[in-house]
């Protein structure tokens, strides 16, 4: 539509002295007055144009006014025509009705008043104006409408895809074919921002562009220009534009619009569009293009990040796998060491024993015969000492290996704690006495009788007291407490019993306190071992805890020690609690 045209007024009369007074008299308003002097020709002329009103004259040969305008009215395109009859012969009152029955607005006869008929004239021009107007902004209500429509529809699509070449492919088809736009692109820098080349485009026809790429120091190219200044740049005729690069295959092109895609300071590339028309980019269109621009933009960094993010991650997986199976082959390979461990504990264990029981059989016979000897039986004793203190060693190496072997064997019989302690204080007399140290056992007497292996809960306790003496110095104390706990249940076959060995001695540093029970820890260093029993600080082969959980386990119970921590100035302590059920088999691992 012609903003700028004039409004047409139609004047028909078949005779040209009357055709120009009227011309004459219309020409003091702003108005583009068409003649005609025929009926026929008149219709034709209403159809080519579009008139705000028509003048026409009754009284015409072949075709008078009364039939022109019945047949304007009976055509769609031209029935809404106002028309002003003019006649000068049948003034009369039936002619009038005649004249509005056929469908005229108005009637004046001639001579007419001059003025009267300028003023019905302008009622008509300003009526024919305010419609143009209305349309106009109905047309530009409708376009924004479509073009908020497409925004809306972009920013859904954009919003939910994270893959790139998807995103632009995605985005482009859809400007393009909103917009009816006759080539659209997405053109992105490179990491060295020198080059920008085609990542996505879309035609009209649906064709697309493949493999273009441009120097940033190319001359021509709109779409250079714009990634080297961030602005964007319109060409509303590309044949007179010195930037405009033709493609080839984009022969149609009248006009082209290229807009940055900037996040922030950083240019990632542009939107380029084209079409086939000249000068279409209008300011509006331009903003809402450059609202699209910016979110296609972040859209783009959302992309680049949830890429480098899922990229990221399957190198910190692979990282992971390598170390997991890293991890694992050297799990293997301790496994194999503490298999051969094992095996050599084993085999050197039964190896041992035979001999020591040879030995055992001879010192006892040399005790025999020279036992009214001075000085040989105390010698042979020395030897029966030393050969009790291998054998149980070698005992607890084979213990071990079975606990290793998960093969120990468990004869539970209903068991009385206090019997075990009693004998375990006993075995322990000479070196409580030896090193003044006190043993005070509270509770054990009461506590219920359990169901439980004797003899390995007597090694549980000899190494337990035995450690005691082992890690406390002279004229310290060491307690033996019994308690039974209850577990709340009705039923008190559920409960168990906590026997507790505390001492006074050095303690144990918290960092310890689980690693202690694995076999051959030691806390200190090997070299500074001074060999013995109950000696204090005596060292031994790192078993006796080993042994203590294992059994501990077959009982389905739980052993652990509490220790402020290690110093032998201080002497904080320590205290080794041991959970039993009393009956079994349940377990207790919590
Ligand atoms: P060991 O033969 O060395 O005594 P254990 O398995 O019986 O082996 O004990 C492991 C380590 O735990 C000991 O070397 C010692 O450092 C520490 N330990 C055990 N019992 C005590 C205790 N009552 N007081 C302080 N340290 C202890």
């Amino acid at each position: 539509m012609d903003k700028q045209a004039r409004p047409k007024i139609l004047i028909v009369d078949d005779k040209p002295e009357n055709l120009y007074a009227m011309e004459k008299l219309f020409q003091q308003m702003d108005v583009e007055v068409i003649q005609s002097s025929s009926g026929s020709e008149a219709l034709n002329l209403a159809l080519e144009h579009d008139f705000c009103v028509a003048i026409v004259d009754i009284q015409m040969p072949e075709m008078d006014g009364y039939e022109l305008v019945e047949l304007l009215r009976s055509n769609e395109d031209t029935a809404s025509l106002p028309v002003i009859f003019v006649s000068a012969i049948y003034s009369d009152e039936y002619h009038h009705r005649k004249a509005y029955e056929t469908g005229a607005v108005d009637f004046m006869s001639k001579p007419f008043v001059p003025e009267i008929l300028l003023s019905k004239i302008r009622v008509f021009v300003d009526l024919y104006q305010q419609r143009q107007a209305l349309q106009a902004a109905n047309l530009v209500l409708s376009k924004r409408a479509l073009q908020l429509e497409t925004s809306s529809q972009v920013s859904q699509q954009v919003s939910s895809i994270l893959n790139l070449d998807e995103l632009l492919t995605s985005v482009v088809k859809l400007i393009q074919a909103k917009f009816r736009y006759y080539f659209v692109s997405v053109w992105l820098l490179n990491e060295q921002q020198d080059t920008v080349a085609l990542r996505a485009s879309s035609g009209h026809d649906g064709s697309q562009l493949v493999e273009m790429a441009l120097s940033l120091d190319s001359p021509r190219s709109i779409i250079v220009l714009v990634c080297r200044t961030g602005q964007y740049y319109v060409a509303d005729d590309v044949s007179a534009d010195p930037v405009y690069l033709a493609v080839q295959e984009l022969p149609e092109t009248h006009s082209e619009l290229a807009l940055p895609l900037q996040v922030g300071p950083k240019l990632l590339g542009a939107l380029d569009i084209q079409s086939e028309r000249p000068a279409v980019f209008s300011p509006e269109d331009i903003a809402v293009l450059q609202m699209l621009a910016s979110q296609i933009a972040i859209a783009m960094q959302n992309a680049q990040l949830y890429h480098n993010l899922a990229r990221f991650n399957e190198e910190l997986e692979s990282l992971v796998q390598q170390r997991t199976e890293e991890l694992d082959r050297a799990y293997h390979m301790l496994a194999r060491v503490d298999k051969t461990k094992s095996d050599f504990i084993a085999v050197a264990a039964h190896e041992l024993r035979t001999p020591l029981t040879l030995i055992q059989g001879y010192a006892s016979l040399l005790q025999t015969m020279f036992q009214n000897t001075p000085n040989a039986g105390a010698l042979v004793e020395g030897i029966l000492t030393g050969e009790t203190r291998l054998l149980e060693i070698v005992n607890s190496m084979l213990d071990i290996t079975r606990i290793d072997a998960q093969a120990l064997k468990v004869h539970r019989d209903s068991t009385r704690l206090s019997m075990i302690v009693d004998s375990v204080r006993r075995e322990f007399e000479a070196a409580l006495l030896d090193r003044q140290l006190t043993l005070n056992v509270t509770g054990i007497d009461t506590l219920p009788v359990i169901q439980a292996d004797m003899d390995l809960l007597g090694k549980l306790l000899g190494h337990l007291i035995g450690n005691a003496i082992k890690y406390t110095p002279d004229g310290g104390a060491i307690s033996v407490r019994g308690r039974v706990i209850s577990r709340g249940s009705p039923d008190p076959s559920g409960d168990c019993v906590e026997i507790l060995v505390s001492d006074t001695g050095i303690g144990i540093d918290p960092d310890h306190h689980d690693m202690i029970f694995e076999k051959f820890y030691q806390t200190g260093s090997v070299r500074l071992h001074s060999s013995g029993r109950t000696k204090f600080k005596g060292g031994g082969p790192g078993l006796g805890l080993a042994i203590a959980r294992g059994i501990v386990q077959a009982h389905g119970g739980r052993i652990w020690v509490e220790s402020p921590g290690h110093d032998e100035q201080t002497c904080p302590g320590s205290c080794f609690h041991v959970l039993l059920p009393i009956s079994a088999p349940q377990s207790l691992s919590q």
